[in-house]
C-alpha cells in the first residue's frame, strides 16, 4: 500500500520541475537548498572502507554482478581475522568507519553476525555501519526473529548505524521486476523506521535507470521524506545510475546520462528538505560529474573508499586518493573537512596526528 498521492498538487508539482524545468534552473533551485542547511563553505568526505562479507545470496537481483549463488566455486565468506586485517588498513590510512555489507547467504547462523560485531569492537574497534534494510528484513525470515529483535541485538553486539543500501527504487511494481526475493517497500522502510526507533541514525540511497518513469522517482523521494517528518532519523541521502555493463539480467539497458543524474540529484535536494545531508556520487559518476554535484544539492563528497565490490563488479568505479580528493573539492570552490558517519567534522589536529 503506499502513502504517496500521485495526484496531489505536492507531488505534481514536484514532478513538472523534475520534467520540465531547465537543467540550470533544477540546479539553482537546489543549490539555494542546499545553502539554506550548508550556509558555510564546506565539503566533507569521509575515509571508509566498503567489506563485503560473503559475495554468496539468494536474491538474485537482476542488476548484480557481485553475488554468486550457493555452490558456486567463487562464493566466499571472509573470517574474523581478514575483516580485521581490512579495518586495520582502514584505520592506519586515517579511516573512521567501515560499511559492512554482504549478500543474502543462507548458509551463515545469526550468532556469526552477533559475534562478528563484538569481536570487531574487542579487537579492531571502530564505527560498524552495517547491514542494510534487506539484509535485516533477510535475517528476519531466516532466523525467524522479528525486526526489531534482528535490529536490538545486533545493536546491542555492536552495529552503530545502518545504511541505505537495496533503497533501488521504493515502488513495488519496480522491486517486483528487479528485486522481488528482497525486501519490497514497506519492509525497506520498516527497517529504517525501527532502527531510527531504537535510536539509530541511517542514511538512504536511491539506484535508478531501472526502467522506472519520473513519477516513480518522484514518489520514492516523496516516501523518503515521510519516513523522515515521523522519525528523523535519516542523516544523508545518495543517489546513482544503474551500472548495466557486467549485470546478468540488464546489461541490455540503456545507462543513464550526466544529466539525468543532477537533474535527479537536484530534484532530491529539492524534495528531501528535511534530510540534512545529500552525496556525490563520484563513484559512479566520475569526478568531474562529482564536482558539478556540488552546485546541483550535494554537499558532502562521499567516501574515500578501500573497497567498491559491488560497482566495481558491474564494471564501472573511479578511485582516488586523499590528497586527489582535497583538491578536487579546492578546485570546484569549497574547504574540505573529513567527517565521521554522523557529519560531525573530524578536528585538524586529528588528521595531522
Ligand atoms: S544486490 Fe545484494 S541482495 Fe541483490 S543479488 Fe546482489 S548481493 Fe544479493
Amino acid at each position: 500500500m503506499t502513502v504517496t498521492d500521485r495526484t496531489s498538487s505536492d507531488f505534481r508539482a514536484a514532478l513538472d520541475l523534475y520534467e520540465h524545468a531547465s537543467l540550470l534552473e533544477l540546479g539553482r533551485l537546489a543549490d539555494a537548498e542546499r545553502r539554506r542547511h550548508h550556509p558555510e563553505s564546506t565539503v566533507t568526505y569521509i575515509i571508509d572502507r566498503n567489506i563485503n562479507y560473503t559475495n554468496v545470496c539468494v536474491a538474485d537481483c537482476k542488476f548484480c554482478a557481485f553475488y554468486r549463488r550457493p555452490r558456486n566455486r567463487e562464493g566466499y565468506v571472509l573470517s574474523f581475522e581478514e575483516i580485521g586485517a581490512k579495518i586495520d588498513e582502514c584505520k592506519a590510512i586515517g579511516g573512521v568507519q567501515i560499511l559492512l555489507q554482504g549478500g543474502h547467504n543462507p548458509y551463515i547462523p545469526f550468532e556469526w553476525y552477533l559475534e562478528l560485531m563484538r569481536y570487531i569492537k574487542r579487537n579492531h574497534p571502530i564505527h560498524i555501519h552495517g547491514f542494510s534494510p534487506s539484509e535485516v528484513v533477510f535475517f528476519s525470515e531466516r532466523y525467524g526473529l522479528s525486526v526489531p529483535e534482528v535490529v536490538r541485538q545486533l545493536k546491542a553486539a555492536g552495529l552503530d548505524s545502518i545504511p541505505g543500501g537495496g533503497g533501488e527504487i521504493l515502488v513495488d511494481a519496480i522491486r517486483q521486476r528487479v528485486a522481488r526475493k528482497k525486501a519490497q517497500t514497506e519492509e525497506w522502510l520498516g527497517v529504517q523506521e525501527e532502527a531510527h526507533r531504537q535510536g539509530m541514525k541511517t542514511s538512504v540511497t536511491m539506484m535508478y535507470g531501472l526502467g522506472e518513469s519520473s513519477a516513480d522517482r518522484i514518489e520514492h523521494l516523496f516516501r523518503v521524506r515521510e519516513l523522515q517528518a515521523r522519525t528523523g532519523g535519516f542523516t544523508a541521502f545518495i543517489c546513482w545510475p544503474l551500472q548495466p555493463e557486467g549485470t546478468p539480467e540488464m546489461s541490455h539497458y540503456q545507462k543513464t546520462d550526466a544529466v539525468t543524474y543532477l537533474r535527479t540529484l537536484a530534484i532530491a535536494r529539492i524534495i528531501l528538505d528535511n534530510v540534512p545531508n545529500l552525496q556525490s556520487s563520484w563513484v559512479t559518476m566520475g569526478h568531474k560529474v562529482g564536482q558539478i554535484a556540488l552546485r546541483f544539492g550535494a554537499n558532502d563528497y562521499g567516501s574515500l573508499m578501500m573497497e567498491e565490490n559491488v560497482v566495481s563488479a558491474a564494471g564501472t568505479t573511479y578511485r582516488t586518493t586523499l590528497s586527489e580528493i582535497d583538491r578536487l573539492i579546492r578546485d570546484a570552490g569549497y574547504d574540505p573537512r573529513r567527517r565521521r558517519q554522523d557529519y560531525s567534522l573530524i578536528d585538524d589536529r586529528e588528521v595531522a596526528a
